[in-house]
């Protein structure tokens, strides 16, 4: 009987070991655990353009699903408001005076360390769809198939290994049509990284054919800030161009010129012949059908603008309103393919184990102060959107309040693909955060530079600046020596410049000495 119960106990023991065995195996087994990451860039899409944050102009149900099942980031900014050097921060880990792309000007150094080269070195596979925009050619990327410098919305242009090919259609659905191949491509024993990066919704901002007529019977608001007058700011924030007034009528305004007085009302003149070639150009590249199409849509709008000889403010409001319009409608297809993307991901039963990340270079004045484009340090262009679902982390509809940077991208990422994260890198990871466990020691300000000037579009001089959750400070130099401080809680349109006012004597003080600590904790001094 002894015995009996013996080996009845042995085999009771061996049957629990294997299992224990297997399970463990499982959980060991990295290729099997290490989560798919897919990060999505769009070009210029701001917050005020997307209903997770409360968009008062228009609805992006499917990137809203990524918010209401992971969480929205509320305070999220850009350490260098323009394309090619956000995306270098993002690629690096590391401010633009260490990775070394600071203005569009510049070409990436692609031979310094970047998140997809040690994500491929650690066994992921790797994939680049989309605007790349960093000149050189991408390197740590198993695939990549990109857009040659901006690229173009309709019949675009793809590089891809190398080789250049023409394709029929529209950008924003191309790029997720070949986002989905290499998807389908991987080998489904191993994690991927795929970096899945629009081109939409940048300037000229030329919406899809189906979208051509959207918002075309409603008025959409206009910013309180539009008229702003700029009274107590340095000269910069005067003399830009970047006004929604002065956009091109051919390029930006899709009105083909009835000589010079139509084309032009201001702005920077030696741009002028470029836009109208530009505009020439990409009109002429359109299919006799696509063209159609843009005519019925355009035509009849154009031809009543031309005939109401708009001017000063009335011709503003109608800027505006084709701007914004244009623009929304390139949005409304970034959400539709965003949500093929999702559903896909469903389909194939990866929802649970991505990591998704949605973002856009940086944000975008959607005509407040009057203007277009970015480069500035207030609020609308510093902030840039952050939505990350994971749900095997992630609390489904969280929201955070933490500052964080585009330069905690590479650290976040490497952080989840379970590999160390070198010492060089500036930023951090986040992953605590997204879990809802906010580090003892978080950063209590962020940091900024922007270096584009005299040369390049816009005319925003070169300035650097500190933020914290209550105030911010901006010092313009180069051709100009001027500070801005603003109380972001009492004053969050940064209308009110108190620089140098008696009763800021303290603040100004805390915040100037704040801001020589920070450059030298991110090695920015000169
Ligand atoms: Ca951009």
């Amino acid at each position: 009987m002894a015995h009996l119960q013996k080996l009845v106990l042995i085999c009771f023991f061996s049957i629990i070991f294997k299992c224990m065995d297997k399970v463990s195996a499982q959980t060991n087994n990295p290729e099997k655990n290490r989560p798919n990451i897919i990060f999505i860039m769009t070009d210029d899409h701001t917050k005020q353009a997307m209903s997770s944050y409360g968009s008062v102009i228009n609805q992006t149900p499917n990137i809203d699903r990524i918010a209401n099942e992971g969480i929205r980031f509320e305070n999220s900014f850009v350490t260098n408001s323009i394309c090619a050097p956000s995306r270098a921060v993002a690629l690096t880990g590391k401010y633009s005076h260490i990775n070394g792309l600071k203005d569009n000007r510049d070409e990436f150094n692609g031979d310094q360390m970047t998140f997809p080269k040690l994500l491929q070195k650690a066994g992921y596979q790797t994939a680049l769809i989309g605007k790349w925009h960093l000149k050189t050619t991408p390197q740590g990327f198993d695939t990549w198939k990109i857009l040659p410098g901006q690229g173009a919305y309709y019949n675009p242009k793809f590089i891809e290994n190398g080789d250049t090919t023409k394709y029929e259609g529209y950008v924003t659905t191309l790029i997720t049509d070949f986002a989905l191949q290499t998807l389908d491509s991987f080998d489904k024993e191993k994690p991927f990284c795929l970096l899945y990066f629009h081109k939409a919704p940048h300037r000229n901002w030329m919406p899809d054919s189906k979208h051509l007529s959207m918002y075309d019977s409603t008025e959409i608001p206009m910013p309180e800030t539009f008229f702003d007058d700029y009274k107590t700011r340095s000269a910069a924030a005067r003399e830009q161009d970047m006004e929604v007034v002065n956009l091109y009528n051919s390029f930006d305004m899709k009105i083909h010129p009835v000589g010079d007085e139509a084309e032009y009302s201001g702005g920077n003149k030696a741009f002028k012949e470029k836009a109208k070639k530009n505009w020439a150009q990409v009109y002429n590249s359109l299919t006799d059908e696509q063209r159609q199409a843009w005519d019925a849509a355009y035509e009849p709008k154009n031809k009543a603008f031309n005939a109401a000889n708009l001017s000063g403010k009335e011709l503003a409001k109608w800027k505006y309103q084709r701007y914004i319009k244009d623009y929304l409608r390139c949005v409304a297809s970034v959400d539709e393919n965003i949500g093929r993307l999702l559903d896909y991901l469903d389909e194939k039963g990866l929802a649970e184990n991505t990591v998704i990340i949605y973002t856009s270079d940086q944000g975008f004045y959607l005509g407040e102060h009057g203007w277009y484009d970015k480069r500035f340090m207030y609020e609308e262009s510093l902030g840039m959107p952050l939505l990350v679902r994971y749900p095997k982390e992630i609390p489904a509809g969280s929201t955070s309040e933490d500052l964080v940077l585009n330069l905690d991208f590479c650290s976040t990422i490497l952080d989840y693909a379970g590999v160390e994260i070198p010492g060089e890198i500036q930023g951090e990871s986040i992953r605590p955060i997204l879990k809802g466990q906010k580090p003892e020691q978080w950063r209590k300000e962020i940091y900024y530079h922007y270096y584009e000037y005299p040369h390049g579009w816009h005319n925003v001089k070169k300035h650097y600046g500190i933020r914290t959750n209550k105030y911010k400070l901006i010092h313009f130099y180069d051709d100009i020596d001027a500070s801005e401080l603003y109380d972001l809680q009492n004053d969050p349109h940064e209308l009110n410049n108190i620089y140098g006012n008696k009763n800021a004597v303290k603040i100004q003080h805390e915040m100037e000495q704040k801001l020589i600590k920070i450059r030298q904790y991110y090695k920015d001094v000169d």
